[in-house]
């Protein structure tokens, strides 16, 4: 723009896990346009069509800018109509309900619910209040419906979460196989770098298998549609390919790997009631985990050959081993990518792993180009919910509640008396909607996420614990979704450059951000909301006598003071933000929140200092030419690849490649089965329901439909189904049809043309739109060992209206 009233600022974009960085522009308080970061190494310039309508997404006519309260005649009534009111009001009749909620029921009566969308401040001032203000661990971000799998999967190979190649791999690889993963519209900036290589380099291949055809397969130069779950049993064929025809890089595999078998629970994480789950034949071995040996590897997979492999995934034999044969030579470098076609699934963790056993084998792994690549939904998915440890079992860097040396870790940074964080893992977040129900939570926060929208099985599970009568639930957020109408209290939230911000992506690259303009009216940020709650608690309302018996000097401080003003959080100098922000080196003024940021961030980044997590400083970040750094950061350069000597700073020399989230430096390759999936089509229900995102909306569509050319570009969800499966049934493009399972039903419009192409026995719905919410129909399977949700199949009928 030649506008030179316009001031230009640093941002990473609020959307996807890619972390592309954004130049915004500010004019009169508003934010008026964005652009992609020309410096910005992730996207180079680039932005997808979310991205270039950033400026939007505040502006919607229906942006919230009160507190507003369930009320009639002048009271609380969870039939009333939604009131305006004040803060204090608010937070008092809030502080009213946890109190007494804790004082009946105690502390496990209290939840929260968030998401990857917090930014790292937030997820970890939530998780602190949570864990040690209030000693419940039933917080839980809606990365558990994201990337819980992902997570379990990490940490049962490697002992240490996250990726340890980078974006880098991508100009690098000679192969890249896309496992259920559509990076054409759900990583479109990182799809257009694959796009680059594949274009200018005519020996690159690229294979994409899915459950149907979607926009990625322009590109596939080897498509390969499988039938839903058997990706497991294609990636024990493609090992078992690479054993029998000797190309297992044996050195690799002596010196840097540990043969493992079993798992350690059974079912499909539904209640014990339900049939399908009474029903539930393990086809592991439950009951623990114990060492084995390459032999019996070998021997578990060779079971897994091509045609039976081929028989059960419907995938011709000749494509298991052209993409099995990539794999195995030893000159090609691959990278393989998925997110959710792997993650959403009841055997989530073991296709994770089953995936690093393939690259274990060969060697192929922290290297540029040689990288099994576990991409993230959401923006902060790494940043917040995983690193911050906001999940209902997890702390900071990778530590968890149930082990008594990270409770005493996490005790000594926040300066808080021993036995503060209880040890008993919390709630999860299909568990806690379940205790909602049962009304075993009675209060509950959700904050940065739409859950009346996106948990499975809404109709059963999800609303009827909201409408509790026994349930007093909040919900902040900046526009009235779903989730906001069917709570008792609805706080407005300033969002993206509106507040400070910290944000983690796929790459390990942490971005900060300043805040650029106002929230409109007297929306706040989640940051500002959770400080403000803890100043209304004292440690002698919600803490155990015995601690403060233990500890007189906690005894009558509130939570503000043991939370935000104790710990590490007041010990960092703050020295270069005070021309631009006056108020910024005290605490008591308009601009608190950088202080409190600041020293967040750097008690924070005090966990993963000298393990492996090392993030930089706030300052660092913050610098003009900087656009995130990858951690760990160890004098102040970056890591790209970990766990290879001379790359990641905390390889040992002369190692070669350790893997030092387990003691032994070694990853384990693990035998793990295949299992059919919790529900599968039967006479009734015929086909196979798979769920996911579209390119122009952002999840619920709660920001992106405010957008007019977005949501203009995709108004309402069609259910795209075969046009065999259309003709069958009597239906022709257009229809309005039921979708119907078990649990539930929605009317949509069928699509028979467009962006994806189902097979025959197979239709798929975006869930963006509030008019259909087809998590009604969705089961509430999970992944016993992630707990995470598997959206991605059960069986549906489609029914002509
Ligand atoms: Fe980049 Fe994702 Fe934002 Fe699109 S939505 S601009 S790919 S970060």
């Amino acid at each position: 723009s030649k506008d030179t009233d316009l001031e230009w600022n640093k941002a990473p974009c609020r959307f996807c896990g890619t972390g592309c960085s954004i130049q915004v522009a500010t004019k009169d308080g508003k934010v008026v346009a964005t652009h992609g970061d020309i410096k910005g190494e992730v996207n180079k310039g680039l932005n997808c069509v979310k991205g270039y309508f950033l400026s939007k997404i505040m502006y919607g006519k229906d942006r919230l800018t009160t507190p507003m309260l369930r009320m009639s005649n002048g009271k609380y009534d969870k039939n009333g109509d939604f009131t305006p009111i004040s803060w204090d009001a608010a937070f008092d009749i809030m502080a009213e309900k946890w109190k007494a909620s804790i004082a009946a029921n105690g502390p496990e009566s209290i939840g929260m619910f968030g998401s990857g969308q917090w930014t790292v401040y937030e997820g970890y001032a939530a998780s602190k209040l949570m864990k040690a203000g209030f000693r419940s661990n039933n917080i839980d971000p809606n990365a558990r419906h994201c990337m819980a799998s992902a997570v379990g999967g990490f940490m049962r190979t490697f002992g240490i979460d996250e990726p340890m190649g980078c974006y880098d791999d991508f100009e690098h690889a000679d192969r890249f196989v896309l496992w259920g993963s559509n990076m054409a519209e759900m990583h479109p900036i990182l799809w257009t770098r694959i796009t680059d290589t594949r274009l200018s380099n005519p020996d690159t291949r690229v294979a994409v298998l899915s459950t149907y055809k979607h926009r990625s397969f322009e590109l596939a130069d080897t498509p390969i549609v499988f039938e839903p779950q058997t990706d497991l049993a294609i990636l024990n064929f493609i090992a078992n390919y690479i054993i029998k025809n000797g190309k297992v890089n044996k050195d690799f595999v002596n010196k840097h790997t540990r043969f493992r078998v079993g798992n350690t629970d059974i079912g499909y994480g539904l209640r014990p009631e339900h049939p399908l789950q009474k029903a539930a034949k393990n086809a592991g071995n439950a009951g623990g985990s114990e060492a084995t040996t390459f032999e019996e590897y070998a021997k578990f997979v060779s079971t897994y050959t091509a045609e039976y492999v081929s028989k059960l995934s419907k995938v011709p034999v000749d494509q298991l081993n052209e993409i099995a044969s990539w794999y195995a030579d030893p000159k090609l470098k691959v990278t393989s990518l998925w997110t959710m076609g792997f993650n959403q699934h009841t055997r989530g963790v073991w296709a994770n792993n089953l995936a690093y056993n393939i690259h274990l084998l060969t060697g192929k792994i922290s290297q540029p180009g040689n990288s099994p690549f576990s991409l993230t939904g959401q923006p902060s998915a790494c940043g917040t919910a995983r690193e911050v440890g906001t999940f209902s079992h997890r702390l900071p860097a990778d530590l968890v509640v149930a082990n008594p040396a990270h409770r005493k870790i996490a005790e000594k940074i926040w300066k808080l008396p021993a036995g503060t964080i209880p040890a008993k893992p919390g709630l999860h977040a299909v568990a806690q909607n379940r205790a909602l129900k049962d009304g075993k939570i009675n209060v509950y926060w959700v904050q940065c996420n739409n859950n009346m929208q996106a948990a499975a099985n809404l109709n059963e599970e999800t609303l009827p614990g909201y409408r509790n009568p026994d349930n007093f639930i909040v919900t902040s957020d900046p526009y009235p979704t779903v989730t906001a109408q069917a709570s008792d209290l609805i706080l407005p939230t300033a969002m993206w450059v509106e507040k400070e911000g910290a944000y983690g992506n796929a790459e390990r690259r942490t971005q900060l951000w300043h805040q650029l303009v106002d929230a409109p009216g007297e929306a706040k940020s989640d940051l500002w909301q959770l400080v403000e709650f803890s100043k209304r608690f004292t440690t002698d309302e919600v803490w155990d006598a015995e601690i403060l018996k233990a500890n007189p000097e906690y005894k009558g401080k509130t939570l503000y003071e043991v939370l935000y003003k104790n710990g590490h959080v007041n010990e960092f100098p703050l020295t270069d933000m005070t021309e631009k922000y006056p108020g910024y080196n005290n605490p008591e003024s308009e601009e608190a929140g950088f202080y409190l940021q600041k020293g967040l961030f750097e008690e924070y980044a005090s966990f993963g200092r000298g393990h492996g997590h090392d993030l930089a400083h706030f300052d660092h970040y913050h610098e003009a030419d900087v656009r995130g750094l990858r951690w760990p950061v160890v004098n102040r350069q970056e890591t790209r690849w970990r766990f290879k000597e001379g790359s990641d700073p905390y390889a040992k020399p002369g190692t070669d490649f350790d893997f030092y989230g387990n003691k032994d430096g070694k990853a384990v390759i693990w035998s793990l089965p295949y299992e059919p999936a919790a529900e599968s089509p039967d006479e009734e229900f015929d086909m196979w329901l798979c769920t996911g995102r579209i390119i122009e909306h952002w999840h619920s569509g709660s920001m992106t439909q405010r957008v007019p050319e977005l949501h203009k570009a995709f108004p309402n969800a069609v259910v795209f189904m075969h046009p065999d499966d259309a003709k069958s049934r009597g239906l022709r493009r257009g229809d309005e049809v039921k979708v119907v399972t078990r649990r539930g039903e929605i009317k949509t419009r069928v699509e028979t043309r467009g962006r994806n192409k189902p097979p025959i026995g197979l239709v798929f719905v975006p869930w963006f739109d509030a008019s259909q919410l087809i998590n009604k129909c969705t089961l509430d399977a999970t992944d016993p060992l992630s707990k995470q949700t598997d959206y991605k199949k059960c069986a549906v009928k489609i029914v002509k209206v």
